[in-house]
């Protein structure tokens, strides 16, 4: 998904102490520098990144924000709209192409092929057939997808159909992610998901049927009113479900999250620590190994026996590729500069008809930020080489931050041996608790806005 906000550390001497409740703010790390250090003054940057040829061998992605949801889930953070009607969809929609039309004639992306596509949101499956299938074929207009090897698509079990589901595949879905969260439909009620159990069984079917290279399952570790027997029930039905990957995400409280505001307006809610959501991930790993995955990173588990165990989006952007980023609010990479679009409906839609990219704040990265930003990103797979930082960035990382790696390994999180560096069980539980530690002085204290 295209915003996840970056996390709050006050005191990296913090960040190894155990966070035993969940309290309001983010902790999953998506990006570095954080967020709230980007600005209007690098967006010309992010400009003239996009005039420059760039590396025809660097590789390129797309990500396509479709920001409509059936219902705001209390724990999203993500933009979303739950009103709009199909004329509305369709003027946004418009705007998307015409972003993709501005992207496709800047120096940067001509002659230069797409690798991924990536549909997020929000709920991609949530636009009808007819709109999905016109916006592909006008984005395939845009920016050619010949040499696309990957396409990513997030639904929503509510909103497939079998028809929808063909469509999907006709367009050339590759990689079907389905945001099931749970099994149990009191917890599904409770944390505000449209959907509803038996909307998951209905669809299994027809995904296997229908066939893509790839079938994901989201499952959130943590949700409210969730225990340890319903949680190993949701891990049962999602090796009956029989995807080609599992990605868990533990539960946070976001800044704009409806269960955040609630808990500021005094409510009281019962949330799982820290302690416990690792727990029953934990649980989920050791029972998924025994049904034949293995860990892929952090959160995501592969099935042994899948013949394609590859996710290129997510191995693209950990490694520093380029991504255009189409749609409100979302978030790109161009030339060592990151960038951001509004996240205002009337704002994009404006921009893009006035013939502009509709950047609202950017960062360009030196040398040092991006090193950290792909090796706290790589760390999340839970194995990284030192020799691949050696090679691209000519920096030895074992010596650069040989504080931190003895302190993690002290702390029993990871293991270094001939220069590969191996997160413990531990480790990947709370790697993103544990990656601010990594950061320089001038971003430790960072908040997400
Ligand atoms: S379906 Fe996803 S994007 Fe939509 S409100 Fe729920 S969590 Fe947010």
């Amino acid at each position: 998904m295209s915003d996840t906000p970056t996390p709050i550390f006050k005191d990296p001497a913090t960040s190894l102490e155990k966070k035993t409740s969940t309290e309001i703010g983010s902790v999953f790390v998506s990006n570095y520098p954080a967020y709230s250090f980007w600005n209007d003054t690098d967006i010309e940057k992010a400009l003239q990144a996009f005039q420059h040829p760039a590396h025809i061998d660097k590789p390129l992605g797309l990500y396509m924000h479709i920001p409509f949801c059936r219902k705001r889930c209390k724990f999203c953070y993500f933009k979303v709209y739950t009103g709009k009607n199909s004329d509305e969809i369709q003027n946004y929609l418009d705007a998307l192409v015409r972003e993709l039309e501005i992207y496709g004639s800047q120096h940067a992306v001509q002659h230069r092929p797409l690798k991924y596509v990536y549909f997020g949101g929000g709920t991609p499956s949530f636009i009808s057939v007819k709109h999905l299938k016109w916006l592909v074929e006008r984005a395939k207009d845009a920016i050619s997808w010949d040499a696309v090897e990957e396409v990513a698509f997030e639904c929503e079990p509510g909103t497939l159909s079998r028809s929808k589901l063909e469509a999907i595949r006709e367009i050339g879905v590759t990689r079907l992610s389905v945001g099931v969260e749970h099994f149990n439909d009191d917890i599904l009620k409770e944390n505000g998901r449209a959907h509803v159990s038996k909307e998951i069984y209905r669809v299994q079917p027809w995904i296997k049927e229908i066939g893509f290279d790839q079938v994901n399952i989201d499952l959130i570790s943590g949700m409210i009113g969730d225990n340890f027997e319903t949680w190993k029930a949701a891990v049962e039905e999602t090796i009956e479900f029989d995807p080609d990957s599992v990605t868990i995400y533990q539960l946070e409280l976001p800044f704009n999250a409806v269960y955040s505001r609630h808990i500021r307006e005094g409510e009281k809610l019962t949330v799982a620590d820290w302690a416990t959501k690792r727990e029953w991930h934990s649980y989920a790993i050791d029972r998924l190994s025994e049904a034949g995955y293995m860990v892929s990173s952090a959160y995501t588990m592969v099935k042994k026996e899948s013949s394609n165990k590859k996710f290129i989006y997510r191995d693209a952007l950990w490694r520093g590729s380029d991504m255009l980023a189409a749609g409100v609010s979302s978030f790109g990479h161009i030339g060592g500069v990151h960038f951001q679009n509004s996240s205002r409906w009337a704002e994009y839609i404006g921009k893009v008809d006035s013939g502009q990219l509709p950047i609202t704040r950017a960062f360009a990265t030196s040398e040092r930020e991006r090193l950290i930003r792909e090796m706290i990103l790589q760390l999340k797979l839970g194995d990284i080489s030192a020799n691949y930082f050696q090679d691209k960035f000519q920096v030895d990382i074992l010596d650069e931050f040989s504080e931190a790696y003895q302190r993690l390994q002290a702390n029993g999180m990871l293991s270094v041996n001939d220069r590969q560096i191996t997160l413990s069980r531990q480790g990947l539980l709370q790697v993103d608790q544990l990656l601010p530690i990594f950061y320089e002085e001038k971003y430790r204290d960072a908040r997400y806005t």
